[in-house]
C-alpha cells in the first residue's frame, strides 16, 4: 500500500545573484521525480550535499509547492486539499531536521515544547496532554521530570530525541528525517539511529531518511534512491547497494 507518491515533481529556484552550475537562471533544484513509498517503509534518499533531497523532502510534507509534478498522499493530490485538510495532514506527516540546537524554543520548557502541536490540534484535556508528554519523554528515552527543564539544560541527542517526541506526539504515520544525526558527535549518531528505527516499528511509521551518507542508513534503510543533481538517479532495495563481496 502506497503511503506517498512523488509523480514528476520538479522544483526550480530562481538565481540569485552570481552564482554557478545553472542554465537560463535558474536552479534546478529537483529535476523530474517520481517514486512512491509504502506504508512501514523506510526509504533512504542519499546524495551529495546539493543535490536536491532537503527541498524533494519539503516538496513531500507541502512545506513548498512543486514548480510542476504532483505528491499523493494515501492517494490524495496534496494540491486538491483544502486548508482544512492540508492541517489535518500535518497531524499525519511530519519533519525533523538536522539541527537540534534551533529547532527548540530557548525560553520553553521541554514539557511545553512538547505539548505544543497538541495544543495547537486541540488533542485531549491537560491532563491528557501531560500524560501524553510523560509517555512520550519515556518513549524516547528521557525522563518526566526533564519536562520542567529548558534545552539549554541537555546536550545535542537529547535535543533531538526531544524533537522527535515532539514530532511523534500527533501519532504521524510518515516522518522525514532530514540529516537527522549529522549534527551530532558520532559517538551519538548510533544511539539517535537506534531509537529512530525502534520507534519506526513500536509506532509503525512510514520514514523518508535523508541522509548524505549512506553508512548512516545502512542499517535501517529498506530501499534507497540516490539523488544527483536533482535527480532520482537510481532507487532499490538495500541489498543491491550492500552486495556482500
Ligand atoms: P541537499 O538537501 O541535497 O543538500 P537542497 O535540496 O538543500 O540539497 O538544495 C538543492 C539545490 O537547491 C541547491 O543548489 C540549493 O542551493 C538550492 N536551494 C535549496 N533551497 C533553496 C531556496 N529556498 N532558494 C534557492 N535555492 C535553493
Ligand atoms: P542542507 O544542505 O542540509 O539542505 P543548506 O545549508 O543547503 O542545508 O540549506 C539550509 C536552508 O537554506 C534550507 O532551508 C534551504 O532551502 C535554504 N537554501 C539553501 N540554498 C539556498 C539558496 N541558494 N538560496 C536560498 N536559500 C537556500
Amino acid at each position: 500500500e502506497v503511503i506517498c507518491e512523488a509523480k514528476n515533481l520538479v522544483k526550480h529556484y530562481p538565481l540569485h545573484g552570481t552564482g554557478f552550475g545553472s542554465r537560463a537562471g535558474v536552479v534546478r533544484a529537483v529535476e523530474d521525480v517520481s517514486f512512491s513509498i509504502a506504508r512501514r517503509e523506510v526509504f533512504a534518499l542519499v546524495g551529495e550535499s546539493g543535490c536536491g533531497k532537503s527541498t524533494l523532502g519539503r516538496l513531500l510534507l507541502r512545506l513548498e509547492e512543486p514548480s510542476s509534478g504532483h505528491v499523493f498522499f494515501e492517494g490524495k493530490d496534496l494540491e486538491s486539499l483544502s486548508a482544512r485538510e492540508i492541517f489535518q495532514f500535518r497531524r499525519r506527516a511530519q519533519i525533523i531536521y538536522q539541527d537540534p540546537y534551533s529547532a527548540l524554543n530557548p525560553r520553553k520548557k521541554i514539557g511545553q515544547l512538547i505539548e505544543e502541536p497538541l495544543v495547537i490540534h486541540r488533542w485531549g484535556s491537560a491532563a491528557e496532554r501531560r500524560e501524553k508528554v510523560a509517555d512520550l519523554l519515556h518513549r524516547v528515552g528521557l525522563r518526566p521530570d526533564h519536562a520542567e527543564r529548558y534545552p539549554h539544560e541537555f546536550s545535542g541527542g537529547q535535543r533531538q530525541r526531544i524533537v522527535i517526541a515532539r514530532a511523534l506526539a500527533l501519532n504521524p504515520i510518515f516522518l522525514v528525517a532530514d540529516e537527522p544525526v549529522s549534527a551530532l558527535d558520532v559517538s551519538i549518531q548510533a544511539q539517535v539511529i537506534n531509537l529512530l528505527e525502534e520507534l519506526q516499528e513500536q509506532m509503525k511509521l512510514t520514514y523518508l531518511f535523508i541522509s548524505h551518507d549512506l553508512r548512516v542508513v545502512q542499517h535501517m534503510a529498506h530501499r534507497i534512491g540516490v539523488m544527483y543533481l536533482g535527480r532520482l538517479v537510481e532507487t532499490g532495495p538495500k541489498e543491491a547497494f550492500f552486495q556482500e563481496p
